[in-house]
């Protein structure tokens, strides 16, 4: 009875303090596994408690919209007022049975988001990032289970974000900026976590290219798996300034001091790079994939190419 009576500012602030603190707040975790909202089972008891209660928490918990096929972005008529309660947009793309023959995700109700979520399937190797529609306002991009990152789904985000300030990227496997191929990075210990970069560098050399429209642009961070079966390692000092280079190429390259050096220097000197870019940070998550995991799922891939 209490609580009903009070201003309904206060209402408002109490039902988002507790939406909000029931997800996953830790700065620590990986931005993978974080929530982007919480469970509905948690939420529903607010929604029934009273007639104020129920447009406030509806309000909370629609400030995520969450959706697994694009026609969900697009028919709306049981709750409307979501696309001007949402600020972020989380798209679960992650079995390709169901996109293989659906159209781009299509944000033309979604005027006022600021962060997108996007998780892939992690063995759809062709997985394109296909959005219509992105409003200005979107300034950040989560990124998730991409199984390869190469170059042509970068050039992808920079053409469909141009506005992007921050850019989050969680998956398994990297692009090495020297054989050109993404792989799995592989160390001889454990990498310092996060490894930080604040003077522009940090990025593997073609993200650079492919990322120096994005004039906005200030922080990248990239979540990576790991194994230890490699023969190099990266340490606090960094000294190979490392960015995304597989076990294999470091290993049979930077042997060669004057090569290594050139290199090094390549990475450091890039002058086509988002001029803004103030932090790259890259985290790190041991892996300890069974080898007939690995094949299985590679066995798959080639199955259906
Ligand atoms: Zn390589």
């Amino acid at each position: 009875m209490f609580i009903v009576a009070l201003p309904t500012e206060l209402l408002r602030e109490i039902v988002w303090l507790y939406v909000f603190d029931t997800c996953l707040s830790d700065k620590d975790a990986d931005t993978q596994t974080l929530l982007t909202k919480p469970p509905w089972v948690l939420i529903e008891p607010l929604t029934v408690a009273s007639q104020r209660f129920r447009p406030l928490t509806l309000e909370a918990w629609f400030q995520t919209f969450t959706v697994r096929r694009p026609d969900w972005l697009l028919n709306l008529d049981a709750i409307p007022q979501v696309t001007t309660w949402a600020r972020q947009v989380h798209c679960i793309d992650s079995d390709r049975a169901l996109h293989q023959d659906d159209p781009p995700w299509n944000l033309c109700n979604f005027g006022h988001i600021t962060k997108l979520r996007l998780d892939v399937d992690p063995i759809d190797f062709e997985y394109r990032v296909r959005f219509l529609n992105v409003p200005p306002t979107l300034h950040e991009l989560q990124l998730c289970n991409h199984p390869e990152l190469s170059p042509r789904v970068v050039k992808d985000i920079a053409r469909v974000f141009p506005e992007l300030r921050v850019l989050k990227l969680s998956q398994s496997t990297v692009w090495c900026g020297l054989c050109y191929t993404c792989n799995v990075p592989s160390f001889k210990a454990q990498p310092p976590s996060p490894l930080i970069y604040t003077n522009g560098n940090g990025l593997p050399i073609h993200y650079n290219s492919a990322w120096s429209s994005l004039k906005h642009l200030h922080t990248v961070q990239l979540t990576l798996g790991y194994e230890l079966d490699g023969e190099t390692s990266v340490d606090e000092e960094n000294k190979n300034i490392w960015c995304g280079e597989c076990d294999q190429c470091m290993s049979r390259m930077y042997p060669d001091e004057d090569f290594r050096m050139a290199w090094v220097h390549k990475k450091t000197s890039v002058l086509s790079r988002p001029p803004s870019l103030r932090r790259v940070e890259w985290r790190f998550k041991y892996l300890d994939l069974p080898v007939e995991t690995v094949e299985a799922i590679l066995d798959e891939a080639y199955e259906n190419e």
